[in-house]
């Protein structure tokens, strides 16, 4: 689950990590009201959206007085911004975070995140801030430097100032700096983090260092016991399709192509894209019903495919393990009746008691082709849709 940068850096600011002073804002008056709390002759107005890229989109605006904040709150509340991280549809929007505008000397970057293959949380860092970590890991990778934290030990002060020598913070600060990475790191175990970004990070005329851009990620597996995070969760910045499938205990995540696919379990789900993707074609989602998976829950998930304007056929493709083939034949026919479904249906079938399944298919007098292989499925939706 994502936040907005003001929720994340409230966040810090409540754990000691030091952030810029701001407020939300809804409204240009709401903006202008904020502006005035903040002890501040310069306010930087920021688009609240869940992308970043925000800067170079014109979504981070330097006003020098309150008239400006107003003009920029005005010109940036309702618009679509457009940042390479939003896709070419963009964003809209509904807040403002209203901030005092600091004193740059110099922009670094630090991060967080869960390393996969030594399953340990690693801290990176480069002295390349403002730009996107991923062209400086592409052109400069010498310049990010990471350490490993144990997870009994946790990060330690020597791997903190060792991570801000390495990034040329000047000697007199790398103490704040260290400071910041335990305070940060320690917000990331506390809250169940998946990533924190702190990009930039900056070092300020006055000698100090703080986080003036802050994102994160929080692993949904632990929401269960993070209810404040929970609350901060925006639905208006998710995918209207996937809010609905996570209300049927669905894994759904939509994609950019225009075939449906269907399918039990996660690695089969991924399997299917791929050999989807292997034929020529392109899936319009991701998408496991699960194990026991049910004739509703079957029902629900054609709704949600067909919900997406671009689908344009649709790629059952079950494993009967735990469920058998004639159960998940019947959802199919109940569910491809209830939504009246126009477009091309490929069904794959495979597993317990799968001729009884094919027949309850074949016997529907529904428009259902019938595949005998993952591969000929594939090959058969991506014709259809041709
Ligand atoms: P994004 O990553 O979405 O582009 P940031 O929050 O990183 O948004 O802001 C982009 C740039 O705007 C920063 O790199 C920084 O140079 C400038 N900026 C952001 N907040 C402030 C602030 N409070 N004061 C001065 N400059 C800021
Ligand atoms: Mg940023």
């Amino acid at each position: 689950m994502n936040i907005h940068e003001y929720q994340g850096k409230e966040i810090l600011r409540n754990n000691g990590v030091p952030v810029p002073n701001g407020k939300v804002a809804f409204t240009p008056d709401e903006a202008v009201e904020a502006a005035k709390t903040l002890d501040s002759s310069v306010y930087v107005v920021k688009a609240q959206i869940h992308a970043g890229g925000r800067g170079k989109a014109g979504g981070v605006k330097i006003a020098k007085s309150l008239d400006e904040v107003r003009t920029y709150a005005e010109e940036l509340l309702g618009k679509t911004l457009v940042t390479h991280q939003t896709g070419p549809e963009g964003k809209e929007v509904k807040r403002l975070l209203i901030e005092e505008g600091c004193d740059i000397k110099k922009e670094y970057y630090v991060g967080l995140v869960l390393d996969r293959a030594t399953s340990q949380v690693v801290l990176m860092a480069s002295e390349e801030g403002g730009t996107e970590i991923e062209e400086v890991a592409a052109e400069t990778p010498e310049k990010i430097f990471k350490e490993y934290i144990d997870p009994v030990v946790g990060l330690t002060g020597f791997q903190a100032r060792r991570i801000a020598f390495n990034i040329n913070i000047p000697k007199e600060l790398v103490n704040k700096a260290a400071k910041f990475m335990l305070g940060l790191y320690n917000v990331y175990i506390q809250k169940d983090a998946s990533i924190v970004e702190i990009n930039p990070l900056v070092v300020t005329g006055d000698g100090n260092v703080m986080a003036l851009d802050a994102k994160f990620n929080f692993d949904s597996n632990a929401l269960y016991r993070q209810k404040d995070v929970l609350e901060l969760r925006d639905l208006e910045e998710e995918d209207a399709k996937e809010i609905e499938a996570s209300k049927y205990d669905l894994s759904y995540i939509s994609l950019e192509g225009n075939i449906g696919c269907m399918v039990n379990g996660a690695g089969l789900a991924m399997a299917t894209m791929d050999i989807v993707k292997h034929y020529g074609g392109d899936p319009a989602n991701f998408l496991d019903v699960g194990g026991g998976a049910t004739a509703e829950k079957v029902t629900e998930a054609f709704k949600i495919i067909l919900s997406d304007e671009n689908v344009k056929g649709i790629f059952v493709n079950i494993f009967g393990g735990i469920m058998k083939c004639d159960i998940i034949a019947e959802g199919v026919v109940e569910a491809a009746k209830q939504v009246e479904l126009k477009v091309p249906l490929v069904v794959r079938l495979e597993g317990t008691n799968v001729d009884l399944g094919k027949k309850i298919l074949n016997e529907s007098g529904l428009n259902i082709i019938s595949a005998e292989s993952m591969a000929d499925g594939a090959q058969k939706i991506v014709e259809q849709v041709g």
